[in-house]
């Protein structure tokens, strides 16, 4: 079984996010990277099923140098080779359309993506490719099996569970449940050793342009200092609960 994990470098949890001075670029200075935590799942979902039916893990990025420590990660993980498509990922449909470039020309049986990434937070990569290679489509697993040519997804829906099957070829958005995150797979000392000399290739972008792009960011506003109101001043506290916090 082929399978292709699409792996997002994106910025650790707990990374103090920073703009320029004119708000119009992220700062990557200082900043950790990391696979995105939804891609860990897929990833080691992927892993799990070469395991039961044999096959190869290929992962991809699109993006700069400065996403293979987070490739060599996935490597190390367990990965088989790894491709890095060379460019600077400036909005998802410019993503997708890469991406579905180096799908077009393998024979991968399940694409296996995360729901979304947790930068952007587009949640859009995913469905574009299945659209641009008229690729069945599930989102937002929550478990997959697969039994000959056919894929069984489990997917969580208001207020219960949905089972949805398909066949392969196939791209998923996964996460949580896929695999749990007790079983998340993490690098060993060997693992780390022989990513070192697994195949990392690095492509070409097609140069072709995206749709949209960023115009600014604007961080949310700092938290306000507490204010401590003094037992027995319950007016004050419905005062100030009504005319500055303006939630009753
Ligand atoms: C409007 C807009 C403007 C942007 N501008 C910039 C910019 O100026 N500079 C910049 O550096 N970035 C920019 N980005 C972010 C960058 O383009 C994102 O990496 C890309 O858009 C995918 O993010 P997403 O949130 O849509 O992915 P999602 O659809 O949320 O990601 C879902 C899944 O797709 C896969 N995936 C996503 N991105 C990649 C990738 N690069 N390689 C492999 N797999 C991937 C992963 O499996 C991921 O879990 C911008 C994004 C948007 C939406």
């Amino acid at each position: 079984m082929n399978i292709l994990v699409c792996i997002s470098n994106v910025p650790d949890t707990t990374s103090k996010i920073e703009f320029t001075s004119d708000s119009t670029s992220f700062l990557t200075n200082g900043v950790q990277f990391i696979i995105n935590p939804y891609d860990e799942f897929g990833l080691t979902k992927a892993i799990k099923l070469r395991e039961q039916h044999g096959g190869k893990v290929t992962v991809v990025n699109f993006g700069e140098s400065t996403s293979e420590p987070t490739l060599r990660k996935a490597l190390a993980i367990g990965a088989d080779e790894a491709i890095r498509i060379d460019g600077a990922p400036t909005d998802s449909f410019l993503v997708a359309k890469e991406l579905s470039k180096v799908i077009s020309e393998n024979n991968f049986d399940l694409i296996i993506l995360g729901r979304e990434s947790i930068d952007y937070n587009g949640g859009a990569v995913p469905a574009m490719i299945a659209e641009l290679l008229d690729l069945p489509f599930v989102n937002a697993c929550t478990g997959l099996t697969i039994e000959g040519t056919e894929a069984k997804m489990e997917r969580e829906i208001e207020g219960g569970k949905e089972f949805v099957s398909s066949s392969l070829p196939l791209v998923i958005g996964g996460q949580k449940g896929l695999v749990e995150e007790s079983d998340l797979l993490i690098p060993n000392m060997r693992g780390i050793m022989t990513a070192r000399t697994k195949p990392l290739a690095v492509v070409e972008c097609s140069s072709s342009s995206g749709k949209s792009s960023s115009v600014s960011f604007e961080k949310p506003a700092a938290k306000q200092a507490c204010k401590m109101v003094e037992a027995g001043q319950e007016k004050e506290l419905v005062t100030l609960l009504h005319k500055e916090a303006k939630v009753i």
